[in-house]
C-alpha cells in the first residue's frame, strides 16, 4: 500500500487525520511527536487520562484468564463485581446492570425493558417513549428516533419514529423564563395529547451534552418533571452515557436534583474508554415484575457483559474512587468555568459559557448582543475545532439553537488535568479564538 493510500473509512473520508502513537495522562501524542492536550476525554470518555497503568494491567491480568464468554453460557467475575460496585454506588434502588457496548446500544436496552416492563406488567399497549429537542441518545435506529438532533436525524428521517419532543432547558435563547412548573405543564400537555395510555417512558440527559453545548436545567425542574411522570405511570430514562461516573461533580448528574430515575442508561467514563463498554441500570420494581413473569430480557449483544471490558471498568471505578476524582472533577470544573468565562468576556463571539462539573460549553455567536447564530454553512464549530487541533488543543464540537442553528463546542477534559495542564488549555483556546475570530469577522 502506498504510503498516502488509506482503506480505512474515517469521519470525512478525504482529510488527512493525524495518527495516534500514544496517550498519557490529559495528553495524546501523534506520529510525528506532536502533542495534543485532550481538553475533550476524545469524545468526552477518557475521564481518568490516558494510559493508567493499574487500569492496563486489570485488563492485561483478565485477557490472559478469559477474555470472552457468551452470557447464555457464563456469567463472569469482572462483569458480576461490577455490577454489585454500580448497585452499591447508584442512588435509590438501582441495583441491576445489563451491559453493553456502546450508548447506543444502552439507550435501546432501556426501551426494550421499559416496553416489556409495561407488558409484564399487564399494559402492552405502553410503548411509545417521549424525548425533548436537543437531545442525543445514540446513532441506532431507536435511539435516534428519540433524538432531538436535527443533524445526526435529517438523512434518515424517512425511517425514524417521530413523536412531538418537548422543549428543552435551554435559558440562553429562552423568550421568556421558564421554570420547572412550566415544563412540567408542557409535559402533561403532551402526554394529555398523545395518551398516558401509550406512553411506555421519558428519556433525558440530566444535562444535555453534544446536542446542546452543555444545558444545565434550572432548580427543581427534574422534580417537577418526575412528579408529572408518576401521576401518568410513565417511567423515568435518564441517560447519563455522557455525564455519569462523575463527569459533572457527583455519580450521576441527575443526583443534582431530587428525582430518581427509574432507569439509568451509562457509557463513556464507565470505562474511560479502556474498552467498549456502557449499561443499562434498572430499579428493582423495573426488574421485579419481569423476573416474576417471563424471567427473560428481550435484547442482547454478543459482546454483552464482556470479561474483558468489565475488568477495565472495574480498574476505572476502582481509581476514580481512590484518587477521589469526582469531588476534583466538580472543584477544578468551577475553577475553569470561571476562566473560561474571562476567554468569554474577552472574545466577540463566546455568548455563552455553561455547565457543571467538567462537563462545559461554549456556545458561539456572530453578535454577542443580539445573540444572532453564524450562517450554518460557515460550520464555525468544524473551524474552531480544526483550528484548535492545530494549536494542539482537542476540543468536541457540539450543537446549539432549538433548530441546531447555533453551534459550539464542549470542554470536558480528564478529571485528573493538572494546574499547568488548565493554563496550557487556557492559552491555546485563547489563541485558537483570537486566530478564528480575524478569520470570521
Ligand atoms: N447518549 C448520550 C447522552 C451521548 O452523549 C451519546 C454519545 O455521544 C450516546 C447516548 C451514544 O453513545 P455511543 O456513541 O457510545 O453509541
Amino acid at each position: 500500500m502506498a504510503k498516502d493510500e488509506s482503506y480505512l473509512i474515517k469521519p470525512l473520508l478525504d482529510r488527512n487525520y493525524p495518527c495516534v502513537s500514544y496517550g498519557k495522562g490529559a495528553a495524546l501524542y501523534d506520529m510525528d511527536g506532536k502533542r495534543y492536550l485532550d481538553a475533550c476525554s476524545g469524545a468526552v470518555t477518557a475521564s481518568i487520562g490516558h494510559g493508567v497503568d493499574e487500569v492496563v494491567q486489570a485488563m492485561y491480568e483478565q485477557a490472559r484468564k478469559v477474555s470472552f464468554v457468551y452470557r447464555s453460557q457464563f456469567t463472569n467475575e469482572p462483569a458480576e463485581r461490577l455490577a454489585m460496585k454500580l448497585a452499591e454506588q447508584l442512588p435509590g434502588q438501582l441495583n441491576h446492570s445489563f451491559f453493553v457496548n456502546s450508548g447506543s446500544e444502552a439507550t435501546e436496552t432501556a426501551i426494550k425493558i421499559s416496553i416489556q416492563y409495561w407488558q409484564e406488567r399487564g399494559r402492552p399497549e405502553k410503548t411509545l417513549i417521549l424525548s425533548r429537542w436537543m437531545s442525543y441518545h445514540g446513532i441506532t435506529q431507536g435511539a435516534l428516533s428519540l433524538s432531538g438532533h436535527y443533524e445526526r436525524r435529517q438523512r434518515f428521517e424517512g425511517m425514524l419514529d417521530r413523536l412531538p419532543f418537548l422543549s428543552p432547558p435551554y435559558p440562553y435563547r429562552q423568550v421568556r423564563e421558564m421554570s420547572g412548573v412550566d415544563y412540567a405543564e408542557e409535559l402533561d400537555h403532551l402526554i394529555e395529547q398523545i395518551g398516558p395510555h401509550r406512553i411506555a417512558a421519558f428519556i433525558a440527559e440530566p444535562i444535555v451534552g453534544a446536542a446542546g453545548t452543555a444545558l444545565v436545567p434550572g432548580e427543581w425542574y427534574y422534580e417537577a418533571l418526575k412528579q408529572v411522570l408518576d401521576q401518568h405511570d410513565i417511567l423515568f430514562i435518564c441517560d447519563e452515557v455522557m455525564t455519569g461516573m462523575g463527569r459533572t461533580g457527583k455519580d450521576l448528574a441527575i443526583e443534582h436534583w431530587d428525582a430518581t430515575p427509574d432507569i439509568v442508561t451509562l457509557g463513556k467514563g464507565l470505562s474511560a474508554g479502556y474498552a467498549p463498554l456502557a449499561a443499562t441500570v434498572v430499579a428493582d420494581h423495573v426488574l421485579e415484575p419481569i423476573q416474576a413473569g417471563s424471567n427473560l430480557i428481550m435484547s442482547g449483544h454478543t459482546f454483552s457483559a464482556n470479561p474483558l471490558s468489565c475488568a477495565a471498568g472495574l480498574a476505572v471505578l476502582h481509581y476514580v474512587k481512590k484518587h477521589d476524582l469526582v469531588k476534583r472533577a466538580a472543584t477544578i470544573g468551577e475553577k475553569l468555568i470561571e476562566d473560561l468565562q474571562e476567554i468569554q468576556t474577552a472574545s466577540a463571539i463566546v455568548g455563552d459559557v455553561r455547565g457543571k462539573g467538567l462537563l462545559i460549553g461554549l456556545e458561539f455567536v456572530k453578535n454577542k448582543a443580539t445573540k444572532a447564530p453564524f450562517p450554518k454553512d460557515a460550520q464555525v464549530a468544524a473551524v474552531i475545532v480544526n483550528e484548535a487541533q492545530r494549536q494542539g488543543l482537542l476540543l468536541y464540537p457540539s450543537a446549539a439553537g432549538l433548530k441546531g442553528e447555533g453551534a459550539g463546542c464542549l470542554i470536558a477534559p480528564p478529571f485528573t488535568l493538572t494546574k499547568e495542564e488548565r493554563c496550557e488549555l487556557l492559552g491555546k483556546l485563547a489563541r485558537t479564538l483570537e486566530r478564528v475570530e480575524k478569520q470570521l469577522l
